[in-house]
């Protein structure tokens, strides 16, 4: 295959949905294997991601998380920002495995962050859906929400049932588990609805959130119900959730006071356990025995049970905290990957040849600008600066030197913008044409201000960069007191710098205004 086409593959196991973990085992190792020998290490390294994901599905917890913080490291030598997200985004499940739930929302948060724009749909949905959760587990459930509401956006704008559903389910429990029970119970009655339209049941984990709704509600015959064709669904599922499912069915059974059936449930989850060495849920285990032991009126026993519930849960406590210990620089590390998402923030809001802001930079803080003159009543001007007769530099000499002499005009505004205001900035608005912005700057100062940036272009030594071509400006500009509109001030520079260039090129126009 391809590179192209192994892309795709992968793009469709990372939007894994817990389909079956060993096929998708068997496709992330063979995708792994072509990219390397196509020579696309990104490629690779995402798809050694994937690998160590189902790995540590299926319990292999260690070495996944060493396999993920090594990829990030790669990811920061190769500057690859879709490996750094992917990096992250595995991380905050391990540190969630850990119990280390604030850990898990960073990682959730820069992973969200750091995303492609034009990643795919299917993508954000679950990284949504990562920092959903994670939001819900330190507590921050109004945040939760709104992600959550994001991601259902997203999903039915996909037209996608499936992850509607998978969206509905992480609410649900989220909601459950942050006691809000009235909120879980709606969440899941929508479950229900669009399981419906997708006609099918419910899978394991959907299962189990709706019975432990059910048994906060106090209705245990229900939420038997919903759990007891367990075993015979046909469904994907991890061992982990079967496990954890048969013991909410546990708990349901001893609601009922089916007591011979609740001990049953327990043992089957008790072995899946065992089996698969799941710790969290075999404490969890304990602790439903001890309440059955209690319930069956055998107190010594339920006492004893207890108390190794207790000892097991220090210890998987003490576990944990090891296991953050020991990747204790981790935390360091996320410090520095906020940092890379700001830049590559900043990094979109930047013009790659001048290293000036672009468009977007003033379309986010130009309304931020008037605003702030507005409130402290102080005057702004602003400009546009066009270079004149530029098509001739690009037409008589080359585009190389029409960029050279985009980038040398960029450095003479940017140094007269810093001397004529104490803040604002200067950004390339396409082309030859850019924007300066001058706070504190009234329209009685404007032209001489302004006339400072035309001198300072016009006198640049060109003379080594086109040689008898001279470049100069036109400068249209205007001032407000803050009480104009963004598109009233560009509209009003445009003209101004439309009048500069029909009179002649090479000078200052400034609207006459109060300010
Ligand atoms: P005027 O004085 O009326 O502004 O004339 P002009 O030639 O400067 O204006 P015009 O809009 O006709 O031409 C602008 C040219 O700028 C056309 C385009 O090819 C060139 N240009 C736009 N972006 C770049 C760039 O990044 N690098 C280079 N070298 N040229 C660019
Ligand atoms: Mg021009
Ligand atoms: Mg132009």
């Amino acid at each position: 295959m391809e590179a192209p086409g192994l892309a795709r593959s992968l793009d469709d196991l990372e939007q894994y949905q817990g389909h079956d973990i060993g096929a998708n085992l068997a496709s992330a190792t063979a995708i792994e294997l072509q990219a390397r020998a196509c020579g696309d290490i990104v490629l690779q390294l995402r798809a050694r991601l994937v690998r160590a994901d189902m790995e540590q599905r299926n319990g292999d917890r260690g070495s996944a998380a060493q396999v993920f913080l090594e990829v990030r490291r790669r990811a920061q030598d190769l500057g690859s920002r879709p490996l750094l997200a992917r990096s992250h985004f595995h991380l905050a499940l391990t540190y969630n495995y850990l119990g280390d739930h604030a850990a898990s929302l960073e990682h959730a948060i820069s992973a969200t962050e750091l995303l492609e724009e034009d990643a795919a749909p299917g993508l954000r949905v679950i990284y949504l859906l990562r920092l959903a959760n994670a939001l819900g587990d330190v507590g921050s459930i109004t945040a939760a929400r709104e992600r959550y509401r994001e991601a259902e956006q997203l999903a039915i704008a996909m037209g996608d049932l499936h992850r509607r559903l998978q969206v509905l389910n992480n609410r649900a429990y989220t909601e459950f588990e942050a006691g809000e029970l009235a909120a879980a119970a709606t969440v899941a009655e929508r479950m229900r609805v669009v399981a419906a339209a997708l006609g099918r049941g419910f899978l394991i984990v959907e299962r189990d959130t709706v019975a432990n709704i059910e048994i906060a509600l106090g209705r245990y015959a229900a939420a038997e119900q919903t759990l007891l064709s367990l075993v015979e669904t046909p469904l994907w599922y991890e061992m982990h959730d079967l496990a954890e499912a048969i013991l909410t069915l546990a708990r349901a059974q001893r609601g009922i006071g089916a007591l011979r059936r609740a001990q049953q449930s327990l043992d089957r989850s008790r072995a899946l356990c065992e089996e698969r060495e799941l710790t969290g849920v075999r404490v969890a285990v304990m602790a439903e025995q001890a309440e059955l032991y209690a319930a069956t009126g055998a107190f010594e026993q339920a006492f004893g049970e207890y108390k190794r519930y207790h000892a097991a849960g220090e210890l998987l406590r003490s576990a944990q905290q090891e296991a953050r210990a020991s990747t204790r620089q981790v935390m360091f590390e996320t410090a520095q990957a906020r940092n890379d998402a700001e830049r590559y923030r900043e990094q979109a809001l930047r013009d790659p040849l001048t290293g000036l802001h672009n468009r977007r930079y003033v379309d986010d803080h130009l309304p931020a600008a008037v605003a702030l003159a507005a409130e402290t009543r102080s005057p702004l001007t602003i400009a546009l600066v066009d270079i004149d007769h530029f098509k001739r530099i690009n037409d008589t000499l080359s585009h190389d030197t029409g960029d050279e002499v985009l980038v040398a005009v960029a450095e003479e505004l940017r140094a007269v913008q810093r001397t004529v205001a104490e803040t604002g900035f200067v950004a390339r608005m396409g082309g030859e044409e850019f924007l300066v912005v001058l706070p504190g700057i009234a329209a009685g100062q404007a032209a001489s201000g302004l006339e400072a940036l035309r001198q300072a272009v016009a006198s640049h030594r060109w003379r080594p960069v086109t040689g008898e071509l001279p470049v100069t400006v036109s400068v249209g500009g205007t001032a407000t007191l803050g009480d104009d509109a963004v598109p009233t001030l560009l509209a009003d520079a445009d003209r101004m710098l439309y009048a500069a260039k029909n009179a002649g090129r090479d000078r200052v126009m400034v609207l006459a205004t109060a300010a």
